[in-house]
């Protein structure tokens, strides 16, 4: 279950260091896992694999189950270490990741057998024929989880759990910033009695994640940059193995006029704000109607000056320091980028003023256009650009001028006309008076479209992605030749210019008219 070993001598060489972004101290280090490494925990997970997938969905759910219990029973130590790693406030580590994998685990150990079960499939009048066909759900075998930093709990445990309920087995590549936390899960699913090999976790950085991508697993489900995720498809398709790529986002929020203007501004200001800003699924981009721009943005404004800024661990702060230098510095580029072009920063803008931390102040800017790179870039930190429109169908044109298409939001009290934007909005999920929180739901699909990504993980599209639909067709009449078999004539023909113009209708009383030929044909090829 543990990460390999490292000769003595390279320990120190090869090794990640996990440090708190709001105190710059570290925490603690696990090993870098060269490719060799990732090899053996693949083949280790390959072994056990089989013997896994034999066992019923009960079973399987009895592990995740006791999973499930150590990490309820051990939830505040657990939500403080993802807070100590992240720099996210305890609260959302509980919120955001805690409460969600519990749920996800408790869905999936009891959903699981239901939402694989075989399927009959109506094969019309091919059933008429004494056959009948059915799907059954294969596991995959080895599925290779690669995982970002932002969400260092759920995201991976969530995959996890659904490939574990699936059959397989899972070798999991945590990101470098967060290696203790997926080591504390292996931790958990190892005292639940999990057996070994089942769930391999191999730390490291993109070197890591290239060496599993490479390791030849049956597929892999990658959640990252779109940058990473073009790399991880290209090396993936050297084997074809498949992939299922959950990439990044520049998430819009469309406020209409009939919204209720003081819960728009409060979903925007968390949805813009939670986890620093860090969640793919963050508000990046607000559109607002014109008539309602000055209350909505005077009310975020103020929502936004009341945020507590500060370490993760006080419990009354509501945003903490960002996980990483190399995005407090992106932000600070698209803010620096916006304002050079003319936007105009209402509140933050500027990095925090604890200067060992690394914070970003939650910032609102108005004058903003698609030409900066604020509204254009995954910005991924505590940034609420808002733009004005006039029309619902400019409101519509600007949400969907983008590359990404994780998910939006549209704000109104007329559900029916939410849902009718809705429709027309590119996007993985679309929320009507709600944000970023679905991926919370264990029981409905994520992902997205245009470059966020394709495949989805959670609900049963998510299930469907680890397992192969096996197709079972069975002809119960097993002494009887077909019709289209050797050996051909013009008789043949004429029948099957008869079958293309009648059986294809679907109808059988046309299919019917053919009877007499398809005897005919029948007793020939018995002879
Ligand atoms: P990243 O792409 O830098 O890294 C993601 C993971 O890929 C890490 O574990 C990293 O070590 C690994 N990696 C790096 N190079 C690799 C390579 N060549 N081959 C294989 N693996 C490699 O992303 P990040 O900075 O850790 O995470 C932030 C990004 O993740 C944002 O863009 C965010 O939008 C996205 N994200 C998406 C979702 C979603 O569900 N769509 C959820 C969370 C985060």
């Amino acid at each position: 279950m543990s990460t390999q070993t490292l000769p003595a001598e390279d320990r120190l060489t090869r090794e990640i260091v996990s440090y708190d972004p709001a105190t710059g101290a570290e925490i603690g280090r696990a090993p870098l896992a060269v490719s060799d490494e990732v090899k053996a925990a693949v083949s280790r997970a390959r072994a056990a694999q089989p013997t896994w997938a034999s066992r019923s969905f009960r079973e399987r759910g009895r592990v995740v189950l006791k999973a499930r219990e150590l990490l309820l029973a051990e939830r505040e130590e657990i939500a403080l270490l993802v807070s100590r790693e992240t720099g996210k406030p305890v609260a959302e580590a509980l919120s955001m990741e805690i409460v969600p994998t519990l749920d996800t685990m408790h869905y999936f150990a009891h959903a699981s057998e239901n939402l694989l079960r075989p399927q009959k499939i109506d094969i019309g009048q091919y059933g008429l024929m004494g056959r009948s066909s059915s799907i059954v759900f294969r596991p995959l075998g080895v599925i290779g989880i690669i995982s970002p930093w932002n969400f260092p709990l759920a995201t991976p445990a969530d995959e996890v759990v659904m490939a574990l309920m699936a059959g397989n087995a899972v070798v999991l590549k945590p990101s470098e910033l967060t290696p203790l936390i997926c080591l504390k899960l292996g931790e958990l699913f190892r005292r639940a009695g999990l057996p070994a090999g089942l769930l391999e976790i191999v730390t490291g950085d993109g070197s890591t994640g290239a060496a599993l991508v490479d390791a030849r697993v049956d597929k892999i489900m990658f959640t990252g940059s779109v940058a990473t995720g073009k790399r991880v498809a290209t090396a993936a398709a050297k084997y074809l193995t498949p992939v299922v790529l959950e990439l990044g986002g520049k998430d819009p929020m469309i406020v209409l006029a009939d919204a209720d203007l003081a819960n728009a501004a409060r979903g925007a200001v968390w949805g813009a704000f939670a986890n620093s800003g860090q969640a793919c699924a963050s508000v990046e981009r607000c559109y607002v109607a014109e008539g309602i721009a000055p209350q909505f943005i005077e009310r975020i404004v103020q929502e936004t000056r009341t945020l507590k800024q500060g370490r993760g661990s006080d419990a009354a702060v509501d945003v903490g320091a960002m996980s990483n230098e190399r995005q407090l510095q992106i932000v600070s580029d698209h803010v620096n980028d916006a304002v050079e072009r003319g936007a105009q920063v209402l509140t933050g803008g500027r990095r925090g003023t604890n200067a060992v931390g690394l914070f970003f102040e939650p910032t609102v800017l108005t004058n903003v256009t698609h030409d900066m790179l604020i509204m254009r870039e995954e910005t991924f930190g505590p940034v609420l650009p808002v733009m004005t429109f006039k029309t619902e169908a400019e409101a519509i044109r600007l949400a969907n001028d983008s590359v990404y298409g994780l998910t939006a939001s549209v704000w109104t009290k007329n559900i029916a006309r939410g849902k009718r934007i809705a429709a027309q909005i590119e996007a993985g999920t679309v929320m009507v008076n709600e944000v970023v929180y679905t991926h919370g739901i264990a029981q409905t699909p994520w992902g997205g479209v245009k470059e966020s990504g394709y495949g989805r993980t959670h609900g049963r599209l998510g299930l469907l992605e680890l397992v192969h639909p096996q197709h079972i067709h069975v002809n119960r009449i097993s002494f009887l030749p077909d019709l289209w078999w050797f050996s051909y004539s013009p008789k043949a023909a004429k029948l099957f210019q008869g079958l293309a113009a009648n059986f294809t209708t679907g109808s059988i009383f046309k299919t019917l008219r053919l009877l007499p030929q398809m005897a005919k044909r029948l007793y020939r090829l018995l002879q």
